[in-house]
């Protein structure tokens, strides 16, 4: 399988050179030459079948001219070992927990994936090390120094602002030792990104290490998170709903919820896709008005989607072939305040005793108010709430417990490089 560039400037890739070099040399995105359909009689199969095994069904018909077969299923059941239960919390709306991962996020499914599938190509192809170089604003550091954890052949090294992350989320990343670095930086979240940006443009660096990035932009985060739908509608006829099922996606960056289109087009029986937005609604006003504007982001309590100018919108674009009217036919947007956010959390807690992340409140909400007669939704629930615990526990006024798994990174020792904003300090090290 080949990849274009959303750009259509830069020649089209292997999917290794896809992996490894993250985004296209044109800046764009990189995009399967072909989205393979299912047979019809799959969607009947795949409820049969156990979330590994659907996983796999799923990433063959992406990956499966490029890996051979034993490798592939091997990498997807390492992948996704894990619980991913869809949950009931009215009568038409059902939560699907992507939080039962190592770091209790979505983003573990992709950045497990991709650490397996660069891994793969290092031992195929007898490279040297590949040194992963990521920013983080807090969930992202997480789920990649957790996925690439003891995996041969690669060092990461997350870079994270200076007292601007959660003390969770710090120990998540600076805890684990290894093949992970964790580099904390006097400075913003903005200035570790510029650090990670120019570092891939630094010809004394890249002449001496291969670097690559592990963001959402990369196909091998990104296409994986196409598996869990097919798991949710699976559920979802295995509780008896068989038709007229909506996708509610949290969306900031949308790499989530171009997943799910992509399994759209494969076949899978999903009628229509909302993405629920904070107040960082740039795709919210892109479907009212047609015109796209990035505005600078602010700050909610869903942190995680404070985006500004979603990267994965690209990627919506091209697969639309930029018709803004079938965009709008298939996904409705909602956007809500902090306050709304809120609102829904405590509500849902009191009422259905159902504790969701400020993040799957946004997911909930836009199920709530738009599903219509002789609908049913999943949303996606993005994260566990105790990765907010302050907000959430100010939300519902009252304690509850974190689980094991968050407890454990907390008894780890914080070991950590703290280095200035300055790129000459970062270059020196790296080239140590
Ligand atoms: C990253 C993230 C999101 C946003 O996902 P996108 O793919 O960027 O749209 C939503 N919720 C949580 C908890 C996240 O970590």
């Amino acid at each position: 399988m080949k990849y274009y560039s959303t750009n259509h400037i830069a020649p089209e890739a292997t999917l290794q050179t896809a992996v490894t070099k993250g985004l296209a040399p044109d800046k764009g995105l990189y995009m399967p030459e072909r989205i393979n359909a299912f047979d019809p009689a799959f969607f009947d199969e795949m409820t049969g079948l156990s979330l590994q095994e659907v996983s796999y069904r799923v990433a063959d018909k992406f990956f499966g001219e490029d890996i051979d077969r034993d490798t592939l299923k091997a990498l997807v059941y390492d992948t996704m070992a894990f619980d991913i239960p869809l949950v009931k919390v009215t009568d038409t709306i059902w939560s699907l927990e992507l939080f039962h991962g190592p770091t209790l996020a979505f983003k573990d499914v992709g950045a497990r994936f991709m650490a397996r599938l660069l891994s793969h190509f290092i031992r195929k192809e007898g490279e040297g090390e590949v040194n992963v170089l990521v920013a983080t604003s807090g969930d992202t550091g997480s789920a990649v120094a957790n996925g690439f954890l003891d995996v041969e052949g690669i060092n990461v090294f997350v870079l994270y602002p200076k007292g601007l992350v959660s003390e969770i989320q710090e120990k998540q990343f600076t805890t684990l030792g290894k093949n992970i670095t964790a580099i904390e930086i006097d400075g913003t979240f903005d200035d570790c990104q510029r650090l990670v940006k120019q570092a891939f443009l630094d010809e004394d660096i890249t002449v001496k290490l291969t670097l690559t990035s592990a963001n959402s932009i990369n196909v091998a985060r990104f296409l994986p998170q196409s598996f869990y739908y097919f798991w949710g509608v699976a559920q979802l006829k295995n509780r008896g709903v068989t038709d007229r099922i909506v996708c509610s996606v949290p969306s900031g960056n949308f790499g989530n919820i171009t997943a799910g289109l992509f399994g759209q087009k494969m076949g899978l029986p999903v009628s229509r896709f909302i993405a629920a937005n904070n107040r960082n609604d740039i795709f919210y006003n892109y479907l009212k008005s047609g015109s796209y504007e990035p505005k600078p982001s602010v700050a909610t309590i869903a942190n995680a989607m404070d985006v500004g100018d979603p990267s994965n919108f690209a990627r919506v674009l091209d697969l639309y072939s930029s018709s803004y009217g079938s965009i709008k036919e298939n996904i409705t947007a909602y956007t809500y305040t902090d306050s709304q956010i809120s609102e829904t959390l405590r509500t849902v807690w009191q009422e259905n005793k159902y504790l969701l992340d400020p993040h799957g409140a946004t997911g909930y909400r836009a199920l709530q108010e738009g599903l219509k007669d002789g609908e049913t939704g999943f949303f996606i629930e993005t994260a566990h709430p105790a990765k907010f615990l302050q907000t959430v526990e100010g939300i519902i006024t009252e304690k509850f417990e974190i689980p094991d798994k968050l407890q454990e990174f907390m008894k780890g020792e914080k070991k950590v490089v703290a280095l200035s904003s300055e790129f000459g300090d970062f270059k020196s090290f790296l080239l140590d």
